[in-house]
């Protein structure tokens, strides 16, 4: 046969009849090879895993509907691929024994191809963006090398081929048995293709493989857990088509694993366009050529169903096909083409709408509504109410604005992007206005819409009062309102959803324009990039001064253990020990404004909080632990605790325990070993500092339950050597390196030994103290021990600066031999008032209680999942202050490093702010305000397990 196939000739592509036994049997017979063979699931074809001795095969009968000419073709394709493009596997068509690559099967055709070893990448349940891009480079390059392919055989008509796309669903869409979705399919179909009809002079036509999809791209891991798409199997599709058809294929396959957010396939076609690139009318026919393959696929599926009934790969298929179509229809051709040009640099192309005629006209006095992230009228978090919106602004007359994300609409705890921007505007007035045409056209009702179809665009208004319906000139009355919302759309006959997502506004404002010119107010919200004023930062700013996150959030405000970004982005806060009462609290926001509304001057002066605060610090500590220096920083009190030790004893060595952090300042920077921190740290040690070995009995030199004896050992032993130590400085519950506990034991010995050789003892605070472990205040107290000297900042604060040093009299009293003490704005009268408040709420507050309750549900919930996420190596950590360390194998503990980083990105985008410590950056640091509410921790756990389960 050398005819080529003509599916609408011979549409029933029922797959051959192969048995296993006859597959074995060829295999022997025609290639010498002994193998265990098993099916594997194709839509029209046959195909079976051979695995032999000398290596693993893939057996493809072809449907006998195809010519030899069609069947060599695939052959040659792979070959000119394979020469054209040798970064990517492809597979290889095994000679028999006898020559020739086609071993008959009774009359059907079977040929051998070497397997390419990997996982499909259908197998990846999320796709990340840099997955989608290696996906669209791997589909780009395929194309790329096709394009000089000569060969018999590939002038074919396939279903497959959008080119059809019109006539396959008109032919099969009968055997849809639902009728709603038959006819969203025919409409979408229909809609496609008239826009590819009017393009398709213009699109390209070559050689393409045609489905390099996500079911036919084998990958392998890369070191940060992700996909990388390295090789591309089943040419079974391969002949002469659209090169935008193509990516289409492979855009439509990515559209199932992310359904509600179509726009990934932008990084497919970022990918693709680098390596084939596109002309303008292919990015125009790109999305309704999407539209035309999901909508192919959906009916082809169940098409197959009915033809092939015992065909489970194409049964399996039909639900992940429908979603396909569902989420490609979701957006209009208008809105993607918007944001494939804008991706591709092709410019803007704004309908001109003409001159406009106000719809309104003696609006007086109306106030334009902030509701913006950080606008002064949202306070206190009454923002969350559910009709914050009217009953924040008041009921007076007012115009909200078009483009801006709103606060007001973001969602706590939701791992979807909320729909925050404004596509249009709102007025509310203070008495019926009469509304007019801005521009002729034909008045129609939509649901509870009005709409006025122009030459150009669509104005859709809700809250008219009943008017006149049908054609209108400009300037005529529609009705009169009080309260109207107004859009534009040039999408004709869509109906613009009033708000949508951040990462599609940009697309959706070229559709839907600013309709506040018809208002003649200046009403436009669309807030400032992120990445210009990150760019602002960078030009001003010392880049070791580093920021989360390679393209960072803009965030302009926090409420209670969340943050919000410009985009009305809310992400819940495990990183911040530091605003340990929560975010924005009230009484603290009220103190400081009363304080700075009295006083606020340096602690030479004399005012009462000075010592109010004080003697409650002091109060918090065991004697003789009694004064108090207050600084502004956990780094100025490590350097004046340092001081102090030296002072007192007259010497200078201190011991301090590795992978720690205390500080930037010299003295505190000298004793910080951690390199995560800072990777010369342990090259740049200066000579007093001695370093005690990890206590780690997790993955330091000593494991296990048994490890802490000897850690205290090795510590003796360094201080035995030290001989004349100033102090022991550390952190009494090892937060930097992931909230590990010290072996029981390790500071009584340490303590005793340095006392015994007339040095102090310093417990750093500075991470762990102030409630966060719940089952004690300080940190030190897990230890059963009391230190000569405590550094305490951050929670102690709530992120204003301020920071303490408690220690006994006589310690405090040698400092004079130093000279003298002061610190301009430490324990200020703000700093004093932040203070108090701040004791004040964990307390009245039960923060320590709750940091005790939910975290020990974390820690509970955190351990079941480490039972089904092989990732999870240990969970470290006490209260509110957590570690999850992720290993890549459980028996030698290689540090999941880059795998980690991946995933605090990922928790990102799903609305959770996390970060990775530890010296090597794979412990997934928990340490939320103290006001983590249960709902929010299972919300974070949840969030974590969905990322560790689907990937990332
Ligand atoms: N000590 C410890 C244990 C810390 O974690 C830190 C800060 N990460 C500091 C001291 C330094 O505190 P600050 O950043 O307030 O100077």
């Amino acid at each position: 046969m050398t005819a080529t196939h003509d599916f609408f000739a011979a549409p029933d592509l029922v797959r051959p009849d192969v048995t296993v036994e006859q597959a074995r049997a060829v295999v022997l017979q025609e290639y010498g090879l002994t193998a265990d063979v098993v099916e594997l699931g194709s839509q029209q074809e046959r195909t079976f895993d051979v695995r032999t001795e000398q290596g693993r095969y893939v057996l493809k009968v072809a449907n006998p509907a195809f010519s030899d000419d069609e069947v060599a073709a695939q052959d040659v394709a792979m070959a000119h691929v394979t020469a054209r493009a040798p970064d990517l596997q492809l597979p290889r068509t095994v000679p028999r024994l006898a020559g020739g690559l086609v071993a008959p099967i009774g009359s059907l055709r079977a040929r051998l191809l070497t397997y390419v070893p990997g996982f499909p990448l259908a197998q990846q349940d999320f796709l990340a963006p840099v997955v989608c891009e290696r996906l669209g480079s791997l589909a780009g390059a395929v194309t790329a090398a096709l394009t000089d392919l000569e060969a018999p055989g590939l002038d074919r008509v396939l279903q497959w081929d959008v080119r059809h796309a019109r006539q396959v669903c008109d032919l099969l869409a009968p055997h849809l048995g639902d009728v709603g979705r038959r006819d969203t399919l025919l409409r979408a179909v229909g809609q496609a293709c008239d826009r590819l009809d009017a393009l398709s002079t213009d699109l390209r036509v070559q050689p393409v493989h045609g489905d390099v999809t996500d079911d036919n791209v084998v990958c392998h891991r890369d070191a940060d857990g992700r996909a990388e798409p390295t090789g591309v199997i089943d040419f079974g599709d391969v002949g002469l088509g659209w090169v935008v058809g193509d990516l289409a294929a492979t855009c439509t396959s990515v559209l199932h694993h992310d359904p509600d957010r179509p726009l990934a396939v932008l990084d497919v076609v970022r990918g693709y366009a680098r390596r084939m690139p596109l002309t303008e009318p292919e990015v125009e026919a790109l999305w309704p050529a999407i539209v035309a393959r999901a909508a192919v696929l959906a009916v082809s599926g169940v098409h197959q169903g009915i033809i092939d009934p015992g065909n489970r790969y194409a049964v399996s298929a039909q639900e992940r096909e429908w979603q396909m179509l569902s989420a490609a229809v979701q957006l209009p051709a208008e809105v993607a083409t918007a944001a494939l040009r804008d991706l591709l640099g092709l410019p803007t192309r704004l309908v001109a709408i003409g001159a406009l005629l106000p719809l309104l006209t003696g609006l007086g006095d109306v106030e334009v509504l902030d509701l913006s992230t950080t606008s002064p009228l949202l306070h206190d978090g009454d923002w969350l109410a559910p009709d914050a919106e009217t009953t924040l602004t008041g009921h007076r007359p007012g115009a909200t604005r078009y483009g801006e994300p709103r606060l007001t609409r973001t969602v706590l705890d939701s791992r979807e992007v909320p729909r925050t921007v404004a596509l249009g505007i709102e007025l509310r007035l203070a008495t019926p206005t009469p509304v007019r045409a801005p521009f002729a056209g034909r008045v129609r009702d939509v649901g509870d819409a009005v709409v006025l179809a122009g030459a150009e665009v669509d104005l859709w208004l809700t809250g008219l009062e009943p008017g006149p319906r049908g054609d209108v000139a400009a300037g005529d009355l529609l009705g009169s309102a009080e309260r109207l919302t107004v859009q534009l759309c040039t999408a004709r006959g869509h109906r613009p959803p009033a708000f949508t997502r951040p990462d599609e506004a940009a697309a959706w404002r070229v559709v839907c324009p600013d309709p506040s010119a018809l208002v003649g107010l200046e009403l436009s919200g669309v807030p400032a990039s992120a990445a210009d004023v990150l760019t602002r930062r960078g030009a001003a700013l010392a880049g070791v001064q580093e920021h989360y996150y390679d393209a960072p959030p803009r965030i302009e405000r926090g409420w209670r253990h969340h943050l919000m970004d410009t985009d009305g982005r809310t992400y819940l806060d495990a990183v911040n020990n530091v605003a340990s009462i929560g975010h924005a609290h009230p009484r603290l926001t009220r103190a400081v404004a009363r304080q700075w509304e009295l006083l606020n001057t340096n602690s030479r002066f004399h005012y009462a909080s000075l010592a109010e605060f004080s003697a409650r610090l002091a109060d918090l500590l065991p004697d003789p632990l009694d004064t108090v220096f207050l600084v502004n920083s956990g780094s100025e009190a490590v350097d004046l605790a340092l001081r102090l030790a030296t002072a007192f004893t007259g010497r200078e060595d201190v011991l301090c325990v590795a992978e720690g952090y205390h500080g930037w300042t010299v003295a505190s920077d000298a004793v910080s070993t951690s390199v995560a921190d800072n990777p010369r740290a342990l090259t740049t040690r200066p000579a007093w500092v001695h370093p005690l070995p990890a206590p780690n009995p997790y993955r330091g030199a000593h494991r296990g339950p048994d490890a802490g004896p000897l850690y205290v050992a090795e510590a003796l032993e360094l201080v035995r050597q030290v001989e004349r130590p100033a102090a022991v400085l550390c952190e009494a519950f090892y937060g930097n390196a992931g909230g590990i506990p010290l072996p029981d034991g390790y500071l009584p010995a340490v303590y005793d030994a340095v006392r015994a050789a007339g040095g102090l003892c310093i417990a750093d605070e500075v991470q762990v103290g102030y409630g966060r472990l719940g089952a004690s205040f300080w940190g030190f107290q897990q230890q059963g021990v009391v230190p000569d000297i405590v550094t305490v900042a951050k929670a102690m604060g709530n992120g204003h600066p301020l920071g303490a040093v408690i220690t006994r009299r006589d310690v405090a009293d040698a400092f004079a031999d130093n000279g003298y003490f002061f610190s301009s704005a430490g324990g200020s009268p703000v700093s004093c008032a932040v203070g108090m408040t701040v004791l004040d709420v964990i307390e009245q507050e039960h923060l320590q209680d709750n940091a005790v309750r939910v975290g020990a549900h974390l820690r509970a919930r955190f351990e079941e999942l480490a039972t089904r996420a092989p990732l999870i190596g240990a969970v470290h950590g006490l209260g509110l202050y957590l570690g999850v360390e992720l290993v890549r194998d459980r028996q030698t503990l290689e540090p999941a490093t880059q795998e980690t980083a991946a995933i605090c990105e990922r928790l990102l985008q799903l609305g959770v702010v996390l970060q990775a410590t530890g010296d090597r950056l794979n412990v997934l640091k928990i340490k939320p305000p103290l006001c983590l509410t249960l709902e929010s921790a299972d919300f974070f756990v949840d969030t974590i397990a969905e990322v560790l389960l689907r990937g990332w």
